[in-house]
C-alpha cells in the first residue's frame, strides 16, 4: 500500500499507475469527491488531522504527496508514526520557499536570475536599485499558476505592487527575456539511481500551462547540462521520487526558475508518450522498485483541458490522441483533464496538434514557433 497526501488528479494518475504494479493506493483529502477517490481508497479528513493521518499511514510502505504545500505538521506526524515520507521533508521545505529554492539551485551549479528577499518597502527599493527594472515581485510561498506575482517595469509600479503583495514575505527577481520555458522531469530511486525525461517545452496563457511538447524544440543541446544540474539537486536533497525542475531557456543557456517535489503537469504526456510514465516512475521510486525507461516514443504533447470540455467524441476520433478525464466538475479556470498527443516525430506531432485545435476549437499557444 502506498499513501498519498492529496486526492486530486495527480493522485488519481499515480493510483492508475500503481495498480498494474500490484500496489494499492490510499489517499487523504478533505474533499469526499476528490478525483483519486474514484480509483483509490480515500480517507476524508483535513491534511493535518492526526486520526486521518494515522488511517492514511496504516499498512503503507511509504507515503508521498501530490502538492508541495503539505503542512509541515502533517509530515512530522507521519514520520512520528514510523512511515517513510518520500520525497523527504527537507526537499519539501526547500521547494516551499523561493529563496532557499534558488539558493539550492545556485549551490548545485544551476544559475538563476538575480534575486533578493523583500520584507519591507525599503527592501523593495534596495532590491530594485540592486537588480534593476524590469523585474518580478513574487510571494515567497504558496504561489501557483502565476498567482501572487507582479511584473515591475517602471519605478511608479512599486507602490501598487507593494500594496497588493506586501503583507507576505516576498522575493524580487530580475526579469528574464526568455526564448522559451522548459522543464526537466527527473526521478531518483531509493538506491540512488537516476533517470531523466527529455526537456519539455511549455506554453502558458493567463499563468496556466496550456501545452507541453517533448522533446522541447531547441533543447537538444541543453539536455546534458539540465541533467547534470538536476542530478546534483537530487543528490543534495537525498531525493526519492519524481522532481520537476522548471527553467527559462535564454540565449542558449538555462536559468533555474523553480522546482516541484512531485509529478508535474508538464510530464503528463509521458503516460502514452514514454516507455514508463512519470507516474509509474514515481510509484516505483517511492516503493523501492527499479526505475523504468524514460525514453520517448517519437514525440509527444500534453494539452490541458481547462474550464470546459471540448467535444470529446471528436477528440477521441483523432488518431494519436488520448483523453485523461479527471472526474471533476467543469468550472472556469479549473484543470479538468488533459489530452496526450503522440506521433512519430515533431513534424507529425505539430500536424496532429494543429488538426486537434481546428477540430476542437482549443487555443494552443506556441504552435507557430
Ligand atoms: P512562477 O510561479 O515562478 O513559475 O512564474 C509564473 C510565470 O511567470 C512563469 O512561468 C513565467 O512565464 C513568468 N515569470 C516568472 N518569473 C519570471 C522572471 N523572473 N522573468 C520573466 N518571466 C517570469
Amino acid at each position: 500500500m502506498i499513501g498519498i497526501l492529496g486526492g486530486g488528479q495527480l493522485a488519481r494518475m499515480l493510483a492508475l499507475a500503481a495498480v498494474p504494479l500490484g500496489l494499492r493506493v490510499r489517499t487523504l483529502d478533505p474533499n469526499a469527491d476528490s478525483p483519486a477517490g474514484h480509483c483509490a481508497e480515500l480517507v476524508v479528513a483535513p491534511y493535518d488531522d492526526p486520526a486521518g493521518l494515522a488511517r492514511l499511514a496504516a499498512g503503507c510502505t511509504a507515503v508521498t504527496y501530490e502538492f508541495e504545500n503539505v503542512p509541515a505538521a502533517a509530515v512530522e506526524r507521519l514520520a512520528g508514526l514510523g512511515v517513510a515520507v518520500r520525497p523527504a521533508a527537507g526537499a519539501l521545505a526547500i521547494s516551499q520557499d523561493r529563496i532557499p529554492e534558488k539558493d539550492c539551485f545556485n549551490a548545485c551549479g544551476l544559475p538563476t536570475a538575480p534575486y533578493r528577499a523583500v520584507d519591507s518597502r525599503a527592501d523593495l527599493d534596495a532590491a530594485v536599485a540592486a537588480i534593476g527594472l524590469p523585474g518580478v515581485l513574487k510571494t515567497r510561498r504558496f504561489g501557483y499558476d502565476g498567482k501572487g506575482q507582479k511584473v515591475l517595469r517602471r519605478s511608479e509600479d512599486l507602490d501598487a505592487a507593494w500594496a497588493e503583495l506586501g503583507r507576505s514575505p516576498l522575493i524580487y527577481e530580475g526579469f528574464v527575456p526568455f526564448d522559451s520555458e522548459c522543464s526537466l522531469i527527473a526521478v531518483r530511486g531509493g538506491d540512488g539511481a537516476t533517470a531523466f525525461y527529455p526537456l519539455v517545452e511549455n506554453h502558458h496563457r493567463d499563468g496556466i500551462l496550456r501545452l507541453s511538447i517533448c522533446p522541447g524544440r531547441g533543447t537538444a543541446g541543453l539536455q546534458a547540462e539540465a541533467e547534470a544540474a538536476a542530478g546534483r539537486l537530487l543528490a543534495r536533497l537525498d531525493y526519492v521520487g519524481v522532481l520537476a525542475v522548471e527553467f527559462f531557456r535564454v540565449g542558449g543557456r538555462l536559468l533555474g526558475n523553480e522546482m516541484a517535489p512531485r509529478v508535474h503537469n508538464s510530464g503528463h504526456w509521458s503516460i502514452e508518450g514514454a516507455e514508463c510514465s512519470q507516474f509509474e516512475n514515481h510509484i516505483r521510486a517511492v516503493a523501492g522498485l527499479p526505475l523504468g525507461s524514460t525514453r520517448v516514443r517519437g514525440a509527444a504533447a500534453m494539452v490541458n483541458l481547462i474550464g470546459d470540455f471540448p467535444d470529446l467524441r471528436a477528440v477521441l476520433a483523432e488518431p494519436g490522441v488520448h483523453l485523461h478525464h479527471y472526474g471533476k466538475e467543469p468550472r472556469p479556470g479549473r484543470k479538468i483533464g488533459h489530452l496526450t498527443v503522440v506521433a512519430d516525430d515533431h513534424a507529425a506531432l505539430l500536424g496532429r496538434l494543429r488538426r486537434l485545435a481546428a477540430v476542437t476549437g482549443l487555443e494552443l499557444p506556441g504552435l507557430d514557433g
